[in-house]
C-alpha cells in the first residue's frame, strides 16, 4: 500500500471513532465490496455486528462475505447458534476449516496438541485456515473491542492488518461491553446460551472455562498460562499494527 493511500486510511479511521458501529460497516461494505469480508465466532459482539450487517442489507441492499473459522473444536452452542444466526438473518456465515481434519491432526501429532502447544494448534486451525479464507479480499472486519485485552487496546477503527496484508475494520473498537449488549436486548439478537452459564468469552471448548463473577472476561480463555490472544489479532511482531497519521 502507498503512503498515500495510508495516509487517506488514518484519516478516515480518525473520523470513524465517532461514527456508529453500524455507519462504520456502511462505509466498510459501499468502499469495499465483495472485496470485503468478515470473520466471526459468534461472540455477543460478532452477533451484534451481524445484525446490524442485515438491517443495512435491508435498507441498501448492500452485503458482505461473513465466515467462521470451524477449528473442529467450537461448543456444539455455537454451532446451533450460527444455525440460527443465518435463518434469523437470511445470511450464509461460511463454515472455514483446515483441509487437515482435527481426527487426521491428533493422529498426526499422537494426539491432541492443544494442552502441550496451543500457539501450534490455533496457529493450524486458524491462522492457517484464516490465511486462505482471506485471499482475494482487500478488508476485513473484526468484531474486537480495544477493552478486550492489552493487545487491542491500540486498535484502530481502519488499520493495516499486517499479518494478512488486509485493511482491517474494527467497528466496535470504541464499543464497551454494556454498549454491546444494550444492543444485543434492544435489537432481540440471538446470542450463545453458553454466555448465561459464566462465558463471557467462548472460543474452543478444550481452551475455554467459565469464569467467576468479577473476573476478566477472557479470563477463561486459555486459563492458567499467559496466553491471550489466538494469533489473528497480532501482527508477525506480536504488536498490533497502526496506520500512521
Ligand atoms: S483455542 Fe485451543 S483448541 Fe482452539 S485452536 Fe487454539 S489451542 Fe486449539
Amino acid at each position: 500500500m502507498d503512503e498515500f493511500r495510508r495516509q487517506e486510511l488514518a484519516r478516515t479511521s480518525e473520523r470513524m471513532e465517532s461514527a456508529t458501529p453500524s455507519e462504520i460497516l456502511q462505509w466498510a461494505m459501499e468502499t469495499y465490496g465483495p472485496k470485503l469480508t468478515m470473520a466471526t465466532a459468534f461472540g455477543a459482539e460478532g452477533c451484534a455486528l451481524i445484525a446490524m450487517i442485515a438491517g443495512i442489507r435491508d435498507r441498501t441492499g448492500l452485503t458482505l462475505d461473513i465466515f467462521n473459522l470451524d477449528t473442529g473444536y467450537q461448543f456444539p452452542q455455537t454451532l446451533a447458534l450460527r444455525e440460527r444466526i443465518q435463518k434469523q438473518y437470511g445470511l450464509e456465515v461460511r463454515l472455514v476449516s483446515n483441509a487437515e481434519t482435527v481426527p487426521e491432526m491428533e493422529a498426526r501429532f499422537g494426539g491432541p496438541i492443544y494442552n502441550r502447544d496451543s500457539n501450534e494448534c490455533c496457529r493450524l486451525r486458524k491462522v492457517v485456515p484464516l490465511n486462505d479464507a482471506v485471499r482475494g479480499f482487500e478488508a476485513w472486519i473484526t468484531a474486537i473491542r480495544r477493552d478486550q485485552t492489552p493487545e487491542r487496546a491500540a486498535q484502530p477503527i481502519i488499520g493495516m492488518d499486517a499479518k494478512f496484508d488486509l485493511v482491517k475494520i474494527n467497528p466496535l473498537a470504541n464499543w464497551s461491553k454494556a454498549q454491546v449488549w444494550a444492543y444485543i436486548r434492544e435489537n432481540n439478537v440471538p446470542t450463545n446460551p453458553l454466555h448465561d452459564q459464566g462465558f463471557p468469552s467462548i472460543g474452543c471448548w478444550p481452551c475455554t472455562r467459565p469464569v467467576k463473577e468479577g473476573d476478566d472476561d477472557r479470563a477463561g480463555r486459555w486459563a492458567g498460562t499467559d496466553k491471550r490472544e489466538c494469533g489473528l489479532h497480532l501482527s508477525p511482531a506480536g504488536q498490533v499494527t497502526r496506520v500512521a497519521s
